[in-house]
């Protein structure tokens, strides 16, 4: 079956009545007939109902969408993408362990890594995404962390070639796959062992939900990653995995459409006064092209355009004053937003080479048209230009 179409499935097919979505349960007391089957109930702890918090139908079928979607086996829910990061952190690590990150990747990551595991004894590294993994690998490596492309940065990383070097050393590989979605990249059959995806953006795709997942190719990390989130106390909301199932149902043709308007924008601004730089992997001459037109099949609809640096004053000139732009952190919905980035800090303690203002580009679902001329006008105004540069 083509992944439009799996898509569409109805994944809560545990149900006790046949319905063409899923819907919601409430995390209710789950009821027990026997004495037995409630001192037996842990059973129900991975694939049944035993308690709220470990699982409701909405969530068990949203589990087996993404499972299926990834390729994997198996798939774990978070409360967040962040949480989906730190569930695998927490499963794999112990005091002693190390842990490398490149610094190319989502912010609050590196910094859980600092905050979170340093004082657990936990030593976390960070290494440039292009790095060779065999001068870093040491054998207290347990996990390695790829994330391609990278945030706001858009470094692409050859992710088979990691996997390999950190098996090889005994490690095990996590990616945030968040950027293509499991439609542009799937984690696990490039040998990845841990595949997260920030639900929060494509896959719910309308921007009303914060939720992670985690997938993984064997029963065995399902379970212990199912049993990490039962004592961290993860729970997801019934109404949030709703909601999800239904974005899922639509991703294709969101990021299909999403991504192509990104891409066409992507290749005008490359050609625009003012613009120095355009980072998306998709372009062919993108320094990461090569290694995105051999690994992935599909782009995400995020990019970053750097700015000539002697009107980094006109910035907000440019960004505030947009007819459909917003500026919003977040990305993955069917609105357009900008993210502009201060890269020293976003970097620390590795140096950022370009000088000029970094401006991350979320592509929605508006007609590129629209967009197009909105960048235009608002390019004049960063160029100090009197004219509307839209004619
Ligand atoms: C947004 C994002 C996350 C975190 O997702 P939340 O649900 O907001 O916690 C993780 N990784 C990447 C690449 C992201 O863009």
């Amino acid at each position: 079956m083509k992944t439009d179409t799996e898509l569409l499935k109805n994944w809560g097919d545990d149900l006790p009545f046949r319905a063409l979505t899923v819907p919601p349960h409430r995390g209710s007391t789950v009821l027990f007939d026997t004495v037995a089957e409630f001192f037996d109930r842990h059973r129900q702890f991975y694939d049944g109902y035993a308690y709220g918090l470990y699982s409701h139908p909405a969530a068990r079928a949203l589990e087996k969408a993404i499972a299926a979607l990834e390729g994997g086996a198996r798939a774990v829910l978070a409360p967040s993408g962040m949480a989906a990061i730190t569930l695998v952190n927490l499963t794999v690590l112990s005091a002693g362990d190390e842990i490398l990150i490149p610094e190319s990747s989502y912010g609050p990551s590196r910094q859980a890594a600092r905050h979170l595991l340093g004082p657990l004894g936990i030593v976390a590294r960070d290494y440039a995404p292009d790095a060779d993994m065999n001068d870093l690998l040491s054998p207290r490596t347990r996990l390695v962390w790829v994330e391609a492309p990278g945030s706001f940065g858009m470094e692409m990383q050859d992710i088979p070639g990691i996997v390999a070097a950190a098996h090889r050393a005994g490690a095990a590989v996590a990616s945030d796959g968040t950027w293509a979605s499991p439609l542009g990249f799937r984690a696990l059959s490039h040998g990845v062992d841990f595949a997260v995806q920030a639900l929060s953006k494509y896959i719910s795709g309308h921007s009303d939900v914060l939720m992670g997942s985690v997938a993984v190719a064997d029963e065995a990390r399902f379970r212990s990653l199912k049993d990490r989130s039962r004592t961290l106390g993860y729970g997801v909301s019934p109404d949030d995995c709703a909601l999800t199932l239904r974005g899922l149902g639509t991703l294709a043709v969101r990021l299909d459409r999403q991504a192509a308007t990104a891409l066409a924008l992507a290749e005008w601004l490359s050609t625009q006064t003012g613009v120095t730089r355009v980072l998306h992997p998709a372009l062919p001459g993108d320094p990461g092209h090569a290694l995105w037109a051999r690994d992935f099949t599909g782009a995400g609809a995020i990019f970053s355009m750097l700015l000539d640096p002697h009107h980094a004053a006109n910035l907000p000139a440019f960004l505030e004053n947009c007819d459909v732009f917003r500026i919003g952190a977040s990305w993955g919905g069917l609105h357009s937003l900008f993210a502009p980035a201060d890269m020293s800090v976003l970097r620390d303690p590795v140096q950022w080479a370009d000088a000029g203002p970094l401006v991350r580009i979320g592509v929605g679902l508006e007609a590129f048209e629209d967009l197009q001329r909105d960048l235009a006008r608002g390019l004049a105004r960063y160029r100090g230009a009197a004219r509307d540069a839209a004619e």
